[in-house]
């Protein structure tokens, strides 16, 4: 079945052809890691996680390399740092960390390799030495720098009026620049707390890399001179990514970086995007741990499935009513599955072996595969798992209930949004817990307490039964999965 996707550079959705079929290769930018990231920055990494799903579920698992960087050099990790008086990697160590188990928690699988910038300083500096030997950059007062006009095509993937580009790069206007437009390799390090290394190209100065070629060297040093995708946030277009391809072809001489370049729409908070300068945002540890949004904590899997029903290319509006609507709805899918399948759905393999099971089924078609390879149509595959519930409510043989709800936890686990977790103990005892906790606040008469957990037991999509113990009298609540 061919992949479609949507390719920036070419503004249009075409076939995906692999250069190597037995190893293809994707690189996105990863985070900055000077602070907790927010739930925006995980927009691109479910969308490409999942992307990376269905490249396995193509080529085979061992056949795609998915490279993620972390960027651990980068000028507001020097000032976090000096200013919280730790030390960088300090900060950036600890920082990854919580970058990790945060979307850990989102579903998400490692990629297969995830480098950092400051172990990839002799490619950053090995590829300032090929650009400066190709005529393509210069040296200037201990910087390295790009030279723009050296590039006749230079603005293909953004494809920006020359205008636009100028007043973007207006930005760090500098001297030492031969033409406006021209970007930094590399840069001198002259304060104590900036990191330094022995510079390339002769310059006597320690100095460090700009942003742009950090990407260049990473993805070159796991991926090779060209590769398959590259993607990221829409916002990284330019001039990140265009910078990286002006870098990357003009070092390596082969016109191309990546063949495909996909990006992700913008996550906003009322029709703005949701960014650390704007002061809009929720960081992913806060939605998962504490009531910052919407006065209660969410489960991993109820972010990544509001993160997955708007398709990845449009504009998402982060809501407590969405997410609410997303609880719900993943309530009902699972409970499907724990009504038919009981503890068998707690273990590792009912789930591992659905791949295989759905193989198994003659004359099946695969219209997961087949939604997904459509530019990754998510919107699709919530409609199909909704209509797969349906069908197995009107299923009349218990055969057949059984298989529809195989599809649905298939679906669901291809997805990432479900697996064993989902019928965790300790996901059980937060029910009881919050049962417990409302019948405290009844006996207390505290009744406004005791609706709030009752609503909020309602969104998770599940219902109290209140009764009496007969033997005791004593007040007993039972609750159930709503349908
Ligand atoms: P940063 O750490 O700012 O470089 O961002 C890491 C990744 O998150 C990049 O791919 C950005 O494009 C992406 N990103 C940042 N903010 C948003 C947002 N509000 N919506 C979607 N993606 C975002
Ligand atoms: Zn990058």
């Amino acid at each position: 079945m061919a992949i479609r996707l949507y390719n920036t550079l070419t503004r249009s959705k075409d076939e995906f052809v692999p250069i190597d079929r037995t190893n293809v290769r994707m690189y996105v930018c990863g985070p900055t890691v000077y602070d907790d990231a927010h739930i925006g920055n995980a927009r691109p990494v479910i969308v490409f996680d999942l992307l990376f799903r269905l490249l396995r579920h193509v080529y085979g698992e061992g056949a795609v390399t998915y490279a993620r960087n972390i960027t651990d050099l980068d000028d507001k990790i020097n000032k976090r740092a000096h200013e919280r008086g730790i030390t960088i990697r300090e900060l950036t160590e600890g920082t990854a960390a919580r970058f990790h188990a945060a979307i850990d928690a989102l579903g998400n699988l490692r990629p297969t390799v995830e480098p950092r910038a400051t172990e990839h300083i002799a490619e950053m500096k090995a590829l300032c030495e090929k650009l400066v030997a190709a005529g393509h950059a210069y040296v200037a007062e201990d910087h390295v720098l790009f030279s723009v006009p050296s590039m006749p095509n230079y603005g293909g993937l953004s494809k920006r009026p020359l205008d636009d580009m100028i007043a973007g790069a207006r930005v760090d206007v500098a001297p030492y620049k031969r033409s406006e437009m021209d970007f930094v390799l590399w840069k001198p390090s002259r304060e104590a707390h900036e990191p330094g290394w022995e510079s390339p190209c002769g310059i006597a100065q320690p100095g460090r890399p700009g942003w742009h070629i950090e990407c260049s060297a990473m993805s070159w040093k796991h991926l090779g001179e060209t590769f398959d995708i590259h993607g990221g946030g829409i916002d990284l277009v330019f001039p990140h990514h265009e910078n990286e391809v002006a870098q990357s072809t003009c070092a390596f001489g082969h016109g191309v970086m990546a063949n495909v370049w996909m990006h992700n729409g913008f996550l906003q908070v009322e029709g703005e995007k949701m960014s650390k300068s704007l002061g809009n945002f929720v960081t992913i540890q806060e939605l998962l741990e504490t009531d910052k949004f919407g006065g209660r904590s969410w489960a991993g899997d109820v972010l990544r499935l509001t993160m997955l029903k708007t398709h990845y290319r449009q504009p998402i509006d982060w809501t407590v009513r969405s997410l609410e609507e997303s609880s719900i709805r993943l309530q009902r899918w699972l409970s499907v599955v724990s009504e038919t399948f009981g503890a068998e759905a707690k273990t590792e393999d009912f789930w591992s072996t659905l791949p295989l099971w759905l193989k198994s089924l003659p004359g099946e078609k695969d219209v997961l595969t087949e939604a997904l390879s459509d530019d990754l149509n998510t919107p699709i595959t919530m409609s199909l798992i909704d209509g797969t519930v349906g069908d197995w409510r009107s299923a009349r043989t218990s055969a057949s209930k059984t298989v529809r709800a195989k599809f649905v936890a298939y679906y669901l686990y291809f997805l990432g949004l479900a697996g064993p977790r989902s019928f965790d103990v300790s996901n059980q005892a937060s029910v009881e817990d919050l049962i417990a906790a409302r019948l405290a606040a009844r006996k207390a008469k505290n009744f406004a307490e005791s609706d709030r957990i009752r609503d909020e037991l309602a969104d998770m999509g599940i219902q109290l039964k209140d009764g009496k113990d007969p033997a005791t009298g004593e007040p007993v609540t039972t609750w159930e999965v709503m349908r």
